[in-house]
């Protein structure tokens, strides 16, 4: 397969070239573990996800790195607010090792939940530290760095390739409007490498350096967790549009600055917000959707994965409980007629033809899986995947055990769990569902002979709002999804 990604370098689509052949180095930024992950947060998981598991899928062998920021995230990205680990500690009364511990783990409960493959290698920004300071060192022998009020910062205007990913131009990020909070800084744009001086009297996780005791920055850790382990130059970094004008033009002014090689990363994917109903989500402005309030709503985690996989990932996407209704009615969809071919599929298992699914006129389901390839070649377009995918499972002329084979391969990308639902046949939940159902029509069909409309259209109103459509027809009523 040959992709192409809308490269943020450079702001255009490029046709995707690995620095060494069949090898791909991906470097993915983290969550900062002082919360719950929000769910704009998993949109970003979600789409290194698909990015991986394309490229593996078409043979690419990918190394997946992703870091967990526990140390040095101020609420502001440009060194400014308060350390949000520290913070989030204090409010809950424990350490921040303690608090990092605990939403590392729920992070991956959800990521799990998601069917989001785990990185290759994840990283923990205090396990790091030595490697940090190594690179501070060497950014600092280039003569790119100054020490003010205890700090050690970088210096943009030493680097006249700042802020081309995000077409800053220096002559504004040096001159700026200084904001006030940090009169050390000699340009706006510059930013802290090694803190000494903490807003924090007790800020708990300090380490010796050659710049004092104190603790790093937050950009130092991806430049130095990605070239340790993906080496000084690789392949593809991404995250959210929001990393791209301060923290990844500070990672790609360090990593050069260190190195002194260029392009340090040769493509950056950046996905785009997820918002809700009101605006932005945020977690450090509170109440935001988790995972789990989801579930509580009732919805599989799989429906939000569905729901995101509609929207294009650099194309913004609003958020609301309507619109993964939606995404949860489809799913459902998908999975019965899933099991419907599998039990199809199973009845025909005698003949020699359903034993090997590929023998069976292949063209007739390549043309889908080709579609489906193309789109995830055109900057992983998972709607146009999709799309592909119910053509291919609404096609009755291939055998069933075609389609599975086709929608399975697919499904190796989409992560929608279609292999499993298609082992359960018929699972409980369903059946109870459909003899609920059985008994609304029986209860609707009573109160139209009991001439009390109003009860009859209700009951058809209601079950409408859930998806169900009822069709009465000469054998009674028949209700099906909608
Ligand atoms: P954080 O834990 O704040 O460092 O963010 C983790 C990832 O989520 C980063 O890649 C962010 O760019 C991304 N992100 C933050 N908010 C949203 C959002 N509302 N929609 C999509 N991605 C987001
Ligand atoms: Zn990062």
């Amino acid at each position: 397969m040959a992709f192409s990604f809308f490269n943020t370098l450079g702001r255009r689509m490029q046709v995707f070239d690995p620095i060494r052949p069949g090898k791909v180095g991906f470097y993915g930024c983290g969550p900062t573990v002082y919360n719950y992950a929000h769910i704009g947060n998993l949109r970003a998981y979600v789409t290194h996800d698909i990015l991986v598991r394309s490229l593996r899928r078409a043979g690419y062998e990918v190394t997946h790195v992703m870091n967990i920021t526990d140390v040095g995230h101020l609420s502001g990205d440009n060194d400014e607010g308060d350390d949000k680990m520290v913070k989030s500690a204090e409010e809950r009364g424990k350490s921040v090792l303690e608090v990092a511990d605990f939403y590392t783990g729920a992070f991956f409960t959800d990521t799990l939940r998601m069917n989001i493959l785990r990185p290759t290698v994840v990283c923990r920004a205090t396990e790091h530290i030595t490697d940090m300071i190594a690179l501070i060192g060497r950014i600092e022998a280039g003569g790119y760095t100054y020490s003010a009020g205890g700090n050690l910062y970088f210096d943009i205007s030493k680097f006249p390739a700042y802020g081309e990913l995000a077409l800053l131009r220096l002559e504004e990020q040096k001159a700026g409007a200084r904001t006030g909070v940090d009169e050390n800084k000699r340009n706006a744009g510059d930013f802290v490498l090694w803190f000494t001086r903490s807003k924090f009297e007790n800020q708990a996780l300090v380490w010796d350096s050659p710049w004092g005791r104190g603790y790093p920055g937050w950009h130092i850790e991806c430049s130095a967790m990605s070239i340790k382990y993906l080496g000084e130059q690789f392949d593809i970094h991404s995250g959210g549009i929001d990393h791209i004008s301060i923290h990844h033009t500070n990672e790609i002014a360090q990593s050069e600055a260190a190195t002194g090689k260029h392009p340090w990363v040769k493509y950056w994917i950046h996905n785009e917000f997820l918002v809700l109903d009101k605006g932005k989500m945020s977690k450090s402005a509170g109440g935001f959707l988790t995972l789990q309030s989801l579930v509580d709503a009732g919805y599989d985690p799989l429906d939000y994965r569905y729901f995101l996989l509609g929207g294009h990932y650099r194309s913004q996407l609003q958020f609301s409980y309507k619109a993964l209704e939606g995404a949860k009615n489809a799913r459902k969809s998908l999975l019965d007629r899933v099991r419907v071919l599998a039990g199809k599929a199973g009845a025909a298992s005698g003949s020699a033809e359903a034993r090997d699914p590929r023998q069976t006129r292949p063209e007739q389901t390549e043309k889908y899986r080709e579609g489906f390839n193309r789109a995830l070649e055109d900057d992983l377009s998972t709607p146009r995947a999709m799309a592909e995918l119910w053509g291919l499972l609404r096609d009755n002329s291939p055998e069933p055990a075609a389609v599975l084979e086709a929608a399975f391969d697919m499904d190796r990308v989409l992560g929608l769990g279609l292999e499993a639902a298609a082992k359960q046949e018929k699972p409980a939940e369903d059946e109870d569902l459909a003899r609920e159902i059985e008994g609304l029509v029986a209860e609707r069909a009573a109160a139209k002979k009991a001439k009390n409309f109003a009860l009859a259209d209700s009951i058809r109103a209601g079950l409408k709002d859930r998806g169900f459509i009822l069709e009465d027809g000469p054998a009674g009523t028949v209700w099906r999804r909608s």
